[in-house]
């Protein structure tokens, strides 16, 4: 089902302090907005993307048009921008929309999971949460009653609807609404409630920038592992690096391949994981890796990398050797490592260096490798 989400970046929100609004304001390195639509663009169930912005906000939004977002100028209230921004979906209308709130950008991926699962029976669907402190009616600081919370939840974004009902409900709507799920409920849609997240604040004040980027931080699970290896040369025509076959005089000497470029990143994966190395996982002394291509290890690896939760965000492998000379072989070395992994080839670098003819490498008695590889959580 195809389902776009609408984000709403066109208020100037400056209670959270500073002179630009807060939604292009940094927050652990990126605009709070960069966060926001970084959500939806990780997220497999979301097609499309829009971005509602200010009219002077242009230069802001550039970079999303260029990744092949739609930009659309806002209205001067919530309402009219997201109608502006429903207006520019409905040349190619999605079956569903989510409508968020920009300065919401700790949004967990499970929230939009349970708004996009409630929308198969219901006409809307957006998250909340029940609250749980005591509610007191006050006047001058002084507390003149107390509030029932039964039945009261806190409201979250994104509300999501069946695209049709919320374009309807909106052009019939005389404005003022709080939130998308108000519209829809003037419409007589029916809106499901689905649980909320505490993660998933919205920034208004300064102090929200600390508790925002508290969570970001703690969600930013990235790891770092290396990997080394040699084989020394014996009698052969090639050898064969990072998985590509290169003509010499002499080959490298292993159990498996010997790829020595490949092994290293095998290992460097394994490190990340903290979960041993190749030859815990393929033991020498069993003979079926006897001969075997090394890319089998490469991709147990990256399995096991991807069944932990983890991708792989970049990969950098050095060669040391004399000869052959890896520099005309680097770039379909890159190709194919990348290949392999399932991974663009600007996050694949393979290069070379010789030791200055010092040591086993400079004695041409084998090759060594060095592997760094960075996994993220996904
Ligand atoms: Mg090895």
């Amino acid at each position: 089902m195809r389902t776009a989400a609408l984000i709403v970046a066109a208020g100037r929100g400056t209670r959270a302090g500073g002179e630009i609004a807060k939604q292009w304001q940094v927050l652990a390195g990126r605009r709070v907005a960069d966060w926001t639509v970084g959500v939806f663009e990780a997220h497999e169930a979301i097609d499309r993307i829009v971005i509602v912005h200010a009219a002077e906000d242009l230069t802001e939004v550039q970079g999303f048009a260029e990744r092949g977002h739609l930009c659309v100028q806002g209205g001067a209230t919530r309402d009219a921008s997201v109608r502006a921004g429903l207006e520019a979906l409905a040349a190619d209308p999605p079956e569903r929309v989510l409508i968020h709130d920009v300065a919401r950008p700790c949004l967990p991926a499970a929230v939009i999971d349970r708004v996009l699962e409630a929308l198969d029976s219901a006409e809307g669907a957006a998250p909340a949460l029940a609250v749980t402190d005591a509610l007191w009616l006050g006047a001058e600081g002084v507390v003149t009653g107390t509030q029932d919370r039964t039945a009261l939840y806190r409201a979250q974004t994104p509300q999501g609807f069946r695209f049709n009902a919320i374009v309807a409900a909106h052009a019939a709507h005389p404005g003022g609404a709080a939130d998308d799920v108000e519209v829809a409920r003037a419409a007589g849609l029916h809106v499901a409630i689905v649980e909320g997240d505490e993660a998933n604040l919205k920034i208004t004040g300064p102090e929200d920038f600390a508790r925002a980027e508290r969570i970001m931080r703690q969600s930013m699970d990235i790891r770092l592992g290396n990997g080394f290896d040699v084989h020394r040369f014996g009698e052969g025509d090639h050898v064969t690096l990072c998985g590509v076959t290169v003509p010499h005089g002499r080959s490298l000497q292993g159990h498996s391949d010997a790829d020595v470029g490949m092994h290293a990143v095998t290992d460097a994966i394994y490190g990340a994981l903290a979960d041993g190395d190749i030859g815990q996982h393929f033991p020498p002394s069993d003979p079926q890796w006897k001969g075997a291509a090394s890319e089998i290890f490469l991709r147990h690896a990256v399995e096991l990398a991807g069944s932990r939760g983890y991708r792989i965000a970049n990969v950098d492998c050095t060669l040391i050797c004399e000869h052959p000379k890896i520099g005309p072989h680097a770039a379909d070395m890159k190709a194919e490592m990348a290949r392999l992994m399932g991974l663009e080839q600007g996050q694949v670098s393979v290069k070379a260096t010789t030791s200055e003819r010092l040591g086993f490498t400079g004695r041409e008695e084998g090759i060594a490798s060095l592997a760094t590889v960075t996994l993220v959580a996904a």
